[in-house]
């Protein structure tokens, strides 16, 4: 028995059948990372959990259902806030697009809503009476672009 256990041994772990197998493992480890990093880059459905907050979580973003609505810098949207300065003291430039956020989403949390800002993240600047809970107000800088956009429920990505 013990002389068949050592035979065993010898014959098939030889240092080359070691290597082998350590070649292997590692083999199969870089292509579980590179089948992970291809499904968190291609946003497959697999690597989304739901948690009971009903947020998903992807890759650092989660995505929440929310209304979003679009405001400018005139009286009509921001009454006597029209000042130029949002509520996170940023100064309004030319170019500018950023959200209004209720405050449980920190200044310069990102946001990226499908169809403003070419769907790119924009951090959220500001904040607005109305814009409580899953709120969330898309800057234009003037009245016409903000009632283009209207009113809209999307799911939009969020990452802190
Ligand atoms: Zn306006």
């Amino acid at each position: 028995m013990k002389n068949s256990a050592k035979n065993f041994v010898e014959h098939y772990l030889k240092p080359s059948t070691i290597i082998i197998i350590i070649l292997t493992a590692a083999n199969i480890f870089m292509l579980a990372s590179v089948f992970g990093f291809d499904l968190v880059s291609s946003e497959i459905p697999l690597l989304i959990t739901t948690t009971g907050q009903g947020h998903s979580y992807d890759a650092g973003w989660r995505t929440v259902r929310m209304r979003v609505s679009a405001y400018c810098p005139c009286r009509k949207c921001c009454g006597k806030h029209s000042d130029g300065l949002t509520a996170s003291t940023h100064r309004i430039r030319r170019g500018d697009m950023f959200i209004a956020a209720d405050n449980k989403y920190d200044f310069k949390t990102r946001f990226v809503i499908p169809g403003y800002n070419e769907s790119k993240p924009v951090e959220v600047l500001d904040r607005g009476g109305a814009i409580r809970g899953n709120r969330l107000d898309v800057f234009f800088h003037s009245h016409k672009e903000a009632m283009e956009w209207g009113l809209k429920y999307m799911d939009v990505k969020f990452m802190q």
